[in-house]
């Protein structure tokens, strides 16, 4: 019997919980309050202050399954193991433990609880640089493990160092870094050749090699005349891809054949009247199945298709799966036939990331974006069937009139063997005001960017506007939700009353007092039961763990909250609430910055 994502699942989590470490909950697809990024990419993503010395509230010793949307890797699906959606498995140690007991650790869930053939194993460690040293105690570590030398393949900084800035010499002063080590499973053995390494190699792409995991080491820091010194407080950082993992447990490299898409694919086959087999239906089969996936999952946590930012994103991949669709079966398929794949991935997830009663939340903005968009598709694509010569003014017609996504019609055109130059497309859109999703191109790259000052004085913001909502509207008061901007701070509650321009008023003043009055802002690590009777502040959408983060601001507010906040209040300045809306039913919006 193949191995299950269920299965999988539970034996990564027994797997540390044995070791003493602790789950450092995931966080949602699209972090809470942090403008810099659009989506979650990565485990370490949401542990990056840790990472960088503030003490984990769960401890030192780490772990967790965190969904992860790579919108940059949409390109790359249709292959065998990219996917935009998917499960990091991951672990770390804050300055606790190193290489010695990672590189042992991984290699015995691979080889002992997924049970892999140790043969079909092989791994990667950093070749070194002029100024930084081989790695050769991670080397040194495999070949006690078991693993023969000829499988130990050396690379340099392209391929085996990690650091925010990317290779060691783009990396400021001050900033840390350092070698990572991966292991990858061989699907077609080829016998040891000394020659061979040449031509093919575990980070070839051939398809003899499947990347499954990665082992970061956080042991340098960069010194300010370009030489690397050892950290005093080293970490480790590990990101496995489940997909990945359960590939090779199958020993197939396709992730598409494991538990986590055969009922979406099936359904797909079925609306499609196609089969899953040969490499063009494939490529298409995967597209639809994976975007489904990642598109549910966003519409789940709220996002709604739109021309800009999160929104457009989601916009897009809807909008792909209704050309793909269009392409595999040969005609417009009603979006109305897709819900069966939904409802297969409900299933698969189920209790993880989906309820069964979330599809009457997903179905409607499904329906509604592709339904709409089939309606001007096939007029649209008898547009693009005749461009002989594209030109930005044409991209742009198929996206003003038909709905086509920039992105889509490039592909399109690709498929017909143009190779278009996007800039003059975007020149285009420019000069139609129509650009506003590129603004928000620097936030792809995954929240490694600091936190802004003002984002930061928001953040502490929201904690006197939660307490100041309670005291003046009422104890029914609950956040809802809030979102931050280097501009503004929105924030959603609920409320039975509906609160009156005077309450607003006195809300804003009270804030305004409370950062007239200077008072210091700190955090205390404490479980949560205690926590919970001294009566802190929760959002209520979030899951909790054991041990958590209270942020106090003196004994005005206390909060759950991973921070980072003001030191005091002083820091932030007046402010204002500019705008109060009702959103809902017994739900409102204010503005204020
Ligand atoms: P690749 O070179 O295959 O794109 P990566 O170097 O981008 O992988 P990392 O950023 O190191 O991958 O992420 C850690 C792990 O997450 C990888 O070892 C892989 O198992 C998994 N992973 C990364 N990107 C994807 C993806 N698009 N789809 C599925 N799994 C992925
Ligand atoms: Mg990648």
């Amino acid at each position: 019997m193949p191995l299950t994502h269920v299965h999988l699942r539970k034996l990564f989590i027994d797997f540390w919980k044995k070791r003493d470490h602790k789950e450092s909950p995931p966080i949602p697809l699209v972090p809470q309050n942090d403008p810099t990024t659009l989506f979650t990419g990565s485990g370490m993503q949401p542990l990056v202050p840790y990472l960088l010395g503030e003490p984990h509230p769960q401890g030192n010793k780490l772990y967790n399954i965190q969904p992860c949307f790579r919108s940059q890797d949409i390109d790359e699906v249709g292959d065998n193991r990219h996917t935009t959606f998917f499960e990091m498995m991951g672990n770390w140690s804050l300055g606790d433990y190193f290489k010695k007991e990672q590189l042992a650790w991984f290699w015995q869930f691979l080889t002992e609880v997924v049970k892999l053939p140790k043969e079909k194993l092989y791994v990667s460690v950093f070749a070194g640089t002029k100024e930084l040293s081989p790695d050769e105690e991670s080397f040194e570590i495999w070949k006690k493990l078991g693993v023969s030398e000829e499988k130990i393949f050396n690379y340099g900084p392209e391929k085996n160092w990690w650091s925010r800035a990317g290779a060691p010499k783009s990396m400021p002063a001050g900033e840390p870094g350092g070698p990572d080590s991966e292991v990858f499973f061989e699907f077609i053995h080829i016998p040891h050749n000394p020659q061979y390494g040449k031509t093919c190699h575990p980070n070839c792409d051939c398809g003899r090699f499947l990347e499954i995991g990665n082992s970061v080491f956080m042991q340098y820091k960069k010194n300010s005349d370009g030489s690397f010194s050892e950290l005093p407080k080293k970490n480790v950082d590990f990101g496995g891809g489940m997909e990945r993992i359960l590939a090779v447990s199958n020993n197939n490299p396709d992730v598409f054949l494991t538990s986590l898409y055969q009922s979406i694919i099936s359904a797909v086959e079925k609306v499609s009247n196609k089969t899953y087999s040969g490499e063009t239906n494939k490529q298409k089969i995967r597209i639809i199945a994976d975007h489904l996936k990642t598109a549910s999952s966003l519409i789940n946590i709220d996002v709604v298709p739109s021309n800009k930012e999160r929104g457009y994103f989601l916009r897009r991949l809807l909008r792909r799966i209704s050309v793909k669709m269009l392409q595999l079966k040969g005609e417009t398929v009603q979006a109305e036939d897709l819900i069966p794949a939904v409802k297969a991935i409900i299933d698969i997830y189920k209790d993880v990331y989906f309820v069964d009663s979330d599809i009457k939340k997903i179905q409607p903005v499904i329906e509604e974006e592709i339904n709409r968009f089939n309606k001007t598709l096939k007029d649209g694509l008898k547009i693009l069937e005749k461009i002989d010569k594209p030109s930005g003014k044409q991209v742009f017609d198929l996206y003003q009139s038909y709905g086509f996504p920039m992105e889509l019609t490039q592909e399109l055109l690709k498929e017909k063997g143009f190779n278009i130059d996007k800039k003059e497309f975007e020149k285009e859109f420019e000069k139609h005001k129509n650009l506003s999703r590129t603004s928000s191109s620097g936030m792809f790259k995954g929240g490694l960017a600091d936190h802004s000052e003002q984002t930061i004085k928001y953040h502490t913001v929201t904690h006197l506007l939660h307490q100041a909502l309670f005291d003046v509207i009422g104890e029914s008061v609950r956040q809802e939700g809030s979102n931050i901007t280097g501009e503004r701070l929105r924030f959603d509650f609920y409320s039975i009353n509906k609160p009156t321009s005077e309450q607003i008023k006195e809300i804003e003043k009270i804030i305004n007092d409370k950062i007239k009055e200077k008072i210091a802002v700190n955090f205390k690590i404490i479980s949560k039961e205690e926590t919970l009777k001294l009566g802190a502040r929760s959002f209520f959408r979030e899951k909790y763990p054991d041990m958590v983060k209270v942020y106090f601001v003196g004994n005005y507010s206390k909060e759950f909250c991973d921070g980072p906040h003001v030191k005091n209040t002083s820091e932030i300045g007046k402010i204002e609430i500019y705008k109060f809306e009702k959103i809902g039913s017994n739900l409102y919006r204010v503005y204020t910055k």
